[in-house]
């Protein structure tokens, strides 16, 4: 996945997601919002620059925050009600673009994930080797370092 273009869609395929590249990172977050809009027990999320994603109908998308400051807009396919992306807008920071996982076709060719974040939140114990991080402060701290480490 080095400048090559990656298909990813919504589950029902309503909404296609063309992606150059490869993610910035990619990481596990287990706060509640990315519970509930994944309908999981994490979220497994692939980071992006924003322009190296577009998708195929903004207007299909329903994009809503779920908590304030409203930098995270989460969309969900206006079809099947399942995630497509979410847009992170962070005031002085590149505009980013968080893809699930496994929305993306090629999801053998992602990297590994760098970490579990908001590990505090968890609905279970993961059994792996990667770092976890808890707490609000420290899953943020984290989130920013791989997100520099990959730009
Ligand atoms: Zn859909
Ligand atoms: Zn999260």
């Amino acid at each position: 996945m080095t400048a090559k273009m990656t298909q990813g869609q919504c589950q029902c395929g309503q909404n296609q997601i063309s992606i150059i590249g490869k993610p910035l990172f990619r990481c596990f977050c287990h706060c509640t919002i990315c519970q509930q809009y994944n309908q999981a027990a994490y979220g497994d999320v692939s980071v992006f620059r924003a322009n190296a994603v577009q998708l195929s109908d903004n207007s299909q998308v329903n994009f809503r925050a779920y908590r304030s400051p409203k930098i995270l807009q989460r969309g969900l396919c206006q079809t099947c009600n399942t995630p497509v992306i979410e847009k992170l807008n962070v005031p002085l920071m590149p505009k980013l673009i968080i893809v699930p996982s496994a929305n993306i076709r090629q999801f053998e060719q992602l990297p590994a994930a760098s970490c579990h974040i908001f590990y505090h939140r968890r609905v279970a114990d993961i059994d792996d080797q990667l770092p976890k991080h808890s707490g609000y402060l420290p899953s943020e701290v984290a989130f920013t370092y791989h997100l520099f480490k990959g730009l």
